[in-house]
């Protein structure tokens, strides 16, 4: 509507359309950011108007409210990420909003330098939390899904504290040489293809693609109990190739 009408909004705003604000991931943020925007700024339909009827718009202000807690964690001004609700219809206030937030991103300054964080530091944090969104979803799923009454309630839904704990105790999946029995089913499971194994050998984990979504700790059968969860504490390497033929024992149940 705002081109329609010839409405004026600064030109150094890049529009990127998608066909719900539900689609803008927590991963496309943190990537715009890891490429050098200084703002990102979510437009979705109006609360209680979501044309899909999934309100889209809900889950992304949902998710607004995580990456804001997620950039405070990493030192970044917060504000550098907006999300706002209107209708098409709504070209002067599009063009007020997108104004009002560029020169609102012109003040507080370019992305690291404002606040302080070197360039390769700065992709370097970027860069280790887009590898931890897997594992920052999962453990938020319960959150990410709630519907609450209204916008206030999402602000104060995730909490500085939740959000540091989740980031600086982040567990690492460790498959015991002892206990696994390569049933395989890890191996199947796993969404990055990070195991691996095969029939009588002893199954590990490359710790370079482990996305840390915890599924191998959660499918390994009970009865082998053979992926480790380990926090704070290091990973043993991998058993040698050699050694990786599976010593079939008898296990319970
Ligand atoms: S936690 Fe387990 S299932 Fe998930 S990516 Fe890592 S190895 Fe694969
Ligand atoms: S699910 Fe457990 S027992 Fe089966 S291969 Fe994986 S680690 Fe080994």
């Amino acid at each position: 509507m705002a081109g329609v009408s010839r409405l004026q909004y600064p030109p150094d705003i890049r529009l990127i359309r998608v066909m719900c604000s539900g689609r803008v991931d927590l991963g496309f943020i943190l990537r715009a950011f890891y490429n050098g925007a200084d703002g990102v700024f979510i437009i979705g339909c109006r609360i209680g108007e979501c044309n899909y009827t999934t309100q889209g718009n809900i889950h992304a202000l949902n998710m607004v409210s995580l990456c804001k807690r997620i950039m405070e964690f990493l030192g970044i001004n917060p504000e550098r990420l907006m999300i706002e609700f209107m209708s098409s219809a709504e070209g002067i206030r599009f063009a007020r909003v997108v104004t009002d937030f560029t020169k609102k991103i012109r003040e507080i300054g370019p992305i690291g330098e404002a606040e302080g964080i070197g360039k390769e530091e700065l992709k370097k944090k970027f860069r280790d939390v887009i590898g931890l969104i897997p594992y920052i979803k999962s453990s938020m799923k319960e959150k990410l899904l709630k519907m609450l009454d209204n916008i206030e309630e999402y602000e104060s839904l995730y909490t500085k504290e939740e959000i540091e704990n989740l980031l600086t105790n982040i567990p690492s999946y460790y498959i015991d040489p002892e206990k696994c029995q390569a049933c395989g089913t890890c191996r199947r499971r796993c969404p990055a293809k990070a195991i691996d194994g095969d029939k009588n050998k002893i199954h590990i984990i490359d710790q370079d693609k482990c996305i840390k979504c915890g599924t191998c700790y959660e499918v390994c059968p009970p009865k082998f109990r053979a992926v480790k969860k380990l926090i704070g504490e290091p990973i043993p390497p991998p058993i040698p190739e050699e050694q990786r033929i599976v010593q079939r024992r008898k296990v319970a149940g």
